[in-house]
């Protein structure tokens, strides 16, 4: 039994939902279909997910959300339009949004609502069509799935005992067409995961019903060694380890939700990345163990957006818990760290700027003035971090070598270097400014 997950832009049209269709019906493995909301038809339109947000905060503000909803409805009646679906569908998605915005709940739970309705009307259109032609599809919420989450709208967590409860999926009957992104709490209530999130919901039914495969079908070939906005044509990646994935999804690859890797990892469930447009092609297999080939490094992932905290003090190895009382300034902030390379008598904690306000890090600074009474404190912007990724390379001889000649000829100078904590990969802290033509000297020496 294969889980088959479709994104945003394979939802986005009457024509890229037939291509669905014709792809589920390919292979009756494929038993547990999970939907994105219908995402962009161009470059420049707009998701639905964001559209139904616009409406939601509109509302919540008291502004005009005629035109959103408006927009919301045009994109649903369009699609189902051009597939000869019948017309309760689309009364159903009005009545559905004028029910959740009538409703008498808080704005985060409204907006929950909300955002999960471009996913369930989603699922409603394709288990619709898929029975149109032919073939015996229904259409399951996430409750009666059994997908049971944390309570922190926007951001919800699955809980233990949803893998049995998914399990049971199994015995039903047909195709089963799920809308991703959201659950529910013990008590019932309606919570998304976050942005990105039907990958999430595709690999926890994969993981509950213990699916021999969990495809994610999208719209690029394959997962590349490297950002094609920077190298152009880069290498496919055929085959990659759940570490190596996570490893490149944390520095800036998207392609897959990287707290998605987590159900099917737990569960070793391999995970195949394929395009919606092109389903003929491999794609990339995410597995637990691959064979050992000659080249060690599988990617290079890079990310702009991180500052570094420096904190020196002298004889600072010696005072015991300085490390410990430092993070846990920034702990009582509620700010989390990325990276702390650490010398004797000085300390850098890196973190991205998303997760640090004004407000933040002048309450950081001034109480590790106050607390640890160091000799220095800065902070230094505009950072940017990349990783050199691939199991076996922090045990190959001659990566970093390889990698620091690669930035010395692009006459970068490397700010950070954390080898070895990471079993498969080597980051490198360098500036912003610098970073298009590292990542280029370093694909160069590893993959040409
Ligand atoms: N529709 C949601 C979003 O845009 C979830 C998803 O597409 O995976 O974030």
């Amino acid at each position: 039994m294969k889980v088959a997950k479709f994104g945003g832009s394979s939802m986005a049209t009457a024509t890229q939902l037939q291509k669905v269709g014709n792809i589920i019906q390919e292979d009756p493995a494929r038993k547990i279909i999970v939907v994105s909301a219908p995402g962009k038809r161009t470059p420049d339109d707009v998701k639905i997910t964001d559209l139904l947000i616009q409406l939601g905060e509109a509302y919540i503000n008291g502004e005009s959300y005629e035109q959103c909803y408006e927009r919301v409805i045009d994109r649903f009646r369009e699609i189902t339009e051009e597939l000869s679906l019948d017309i309760t569908l689309l009364e159903d998605i009005e009545q559905t949004i004028k029910s959740v915005i009538g409703q008498d709940t808080s704005s985060i739970s409204k907006l929950d609502a909300l955002k999960s309705i471009g996913e369930d009307s989603s699922a409603k259109i394709l288990s619709a069509y898929l029975c149109s032609i032919g073939l015996a599809a229904s259409y399951i919420n996430p409750k009666d799935a059994g997908i049971i989450v944390s309570n922190d709208p926007g951001n919800a967590q699955i809980l233990d005992d949803s893998f049995a409860r998914i399990y049971n999926l199994r015995e039903k009957v047909g195709i089963l067409v799920i809308p991703g992104f959201f659950g529910y709490t013990e008590q019932g209530e309606l919570m998304t995961f976050s942005r990105g999130g039907s990958d999430i919901t595709g690999s926890i039914v994969a993981a509950g019903v213990k699916a021999t495969l969990y495809e994610n079908f999208t719209d690029v070939d394959s997962v590349y060694a490297v950002n094609p906005t920077i190298v152009a044509n880069p290498k496919e990646i055929r085959t990659l380890t759940y570490k190596e994935m996570r490893e490149l999804s944390y520095a800036g690859f998207s392609v897959f939700h990287d707290e998605a890797l987590i159900p099917a990892f737990k569960e070793q469930i391999p995970v195949c990345i394929k395009n919606t447009n092109k389903p003929h092609l491999p794609g990339t297999n995410i597995v637990a163990e691959k064979k050992q080939d000659e080249k060690c490094v599988v990617g290079i992932a890079s990310d702009t957006g991180f500052s570094s905290l420096y904190v020196s003090k002298y004889l600072m190895n010696r005072e015991i818990g300085f490390g410990r009382k430092l993070l846990n300034i920034l702990e009582d902030e509620g700010v989390s760290f990325e990276h702390a390379p650490s010398g004797i008598d000085d300390m850098s904690v890196i973190i991205r700027d998303s997760k640090l306000t004004k407000e933040k890090e002048a309450n950081i600074t001034k109480r590790i003035y106050d607390e640890l009474h160091p000799d220095t404190i800065i902070m230094h912007r505009d950072l940017a971090m990349i990783m050199v990724v691939g199991e076996g390379l922090v045990s190959t001889v001659g990566v970093a070598q390889k990698a620091t000649t690669a930035l010395a000829s692009a006459n970068v100078n490397i700010e950070m270097i954390n080898q070895g904590s990471s079993e498969v990969s080597m980051m490198f802290g360098i500036k912003a400014e610098d970073l298009n033509r590292s990542v280029e000297s370093l694909y160069h020496v590893f993959f040409d």
